[in-house]
């Protein structure tokens, strides 16, 4: 079981469930939602380091449905009252938590103290002391932590990382970044509910903006300001409809973002002393566009972004390969979400941020 003990000599990891031992690491999904249904699930079907062992469900009826498509066993299906059984389960290796973000924490925190190495969707939590807290269940516990980010194992973003580190078009001068989309259905979703979601386009899109704005220059920034725009607050009633904020990094460079649940905006800028490159669409599932100022498009295969997104984090596991996207990475991001609403609350200003090098992944660690 996670945590107790380490072994002289050996990784933590080898004290965690046995999960070094296998080939493949089995997953449990919590909350089985449009994205598990439509996107991880299907995603997982041809990994190579893990696949869908269990699942979590408040749903009775979707049990049987999940346990005939997917060939889950009985003893793997779980609801949110007996989970914390899943501790003697030693086929789920990793609980992967995709429920409204109000849950992240909750379910997060109870799956380190089962013993599961925890995935956690975006926006990792409410608030930087909820983020606190999952890592620290995690350290408590010795298994490992990561945030739903996809885009961090994409081919796309790893050439804007290259392009940023390598500099063959000198240094990054202005970033800027989009995601949003136009939100008209049931105004009584989740997504627009404070207390379940924690804010509006900035909790669900804005943190792709984030994201992007910080692979973009390669550096947190040091500081932010924001303001909020409402056109629709009849239906936005509760959430943040369009937010745009500007950063400034540690070398100069000037990043822009703008998130919205009140129009389509998917984009990514960068540009160089010497040349820029663009991907549009940036952050959706895929194919991603890219291309450069000299005329070259930057292409990929398509593959599922979830499936290499889990592989990334079954072979940190299996094989101590980095944690492409650590717990702290999701609390850096809320620190700075935090920072955003701070500001728009004190009409604009530019709030002073000491992230230091948080949440960032060398390549060599
Ligand atoms: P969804 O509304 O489709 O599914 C939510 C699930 O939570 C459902 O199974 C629902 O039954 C369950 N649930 C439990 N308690 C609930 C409550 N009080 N209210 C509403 N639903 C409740 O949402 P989704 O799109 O699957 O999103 C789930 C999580 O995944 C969110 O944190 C979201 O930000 C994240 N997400 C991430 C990506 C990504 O690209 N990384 C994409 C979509 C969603």
């Amino acid at each position: 079981m996670a945590g107790t003990a380490l072994l002289s000599g050996m990784p933590l990891v080898s004290a965690i469930g046995g999960a070094q031992n296998k080939k493949k690491l089995g997953i449990a999904l919590v909350g089985l939602g449009s994205y598990s249904t439509y996107q991880l699930a299907p995603g997982l079907q041809d990994a190579e380091h893990c696949y869908l062992a269990g699942i979590v469900t408040g749903t009775p009826e979707k049990e049987n449905v999940w346990m005939d498509k997917y060939g889950i066993p009985k003893e793997n299906v779980y609801n949110y009252e007996n989970f914390d059984s899943i501790a003697k389960n030693d086929s789920i290796d990793i609980v992967y938590v995709v429920l409204p973000n109000s849950m992240h924490a909750d379910f997060s925190i109870r799956a380190a103290r089962a013993g599961k190495h925890v995935i956690c969707e975006k926006p990792m939590a409410m608030s930087v002391a909820e983020c606190d807290a999952i890592i620290d269940a995690c350290k408590k516990s010795g298994v490992k932590l990561s945030v739903g980010y996809r885009m961090q194992s994409d081919p796309y973003t790893n050439e804007i990382k290259r392009l940023v580190s390598e500099r063959p078009y000198g240094k990054v001068m202005y970033v800027s970044s989009d995601a949003g989309y136009i939100s008209r259905g049931n105004p009584d979703q989740w997504r627009l509910d404070r207390t379940l979601s924690g804010g509006g386009a900035l909790m669900n899109m804005g943190v792709y903006s984030i994201q992007s704005n910080i692979y973009g220059v390669g550096h947190n920034p040091i500081s932010i300001s924001a303001q909020e725009f409402s056109t629709r607050p009849e239906y936005f009633k509760d959430t943040d409809e369009s937010i745009t904020a500007q950063m400034e990094f540690p070398n100069g460079e000037v990043g822009h973002l703008f998130t919205s649940h009140n129009a389509n905006a998917n984009r990514l800028f960068v540009s160089f002393e010497k040349g820029w490159v663009e991907l549009n669409p940036c952050h959706s599932y895929g194919p991603i566009s890219g291309r450069t100022s000299e005329g070259t498009e930057i292409e990929y295969p398509h593959q599922s972004q979830q499936k290499v997104q889990m592989e990334d984090f079954a072979k940190h596991i299996l094989f101590g390969t980095p944690n492409v996207v650590p717990g702290e990475m999701g609390k850096r991001d809320m620190v700075i979400v935090e920072a955003i609403y701070k500001s728009i609350a004190e009409g604009g200003k530019r709030i002073p941020l000491d992230l230091g090098d948080m949440g960032l992944v060398k390549k060599d660690k």
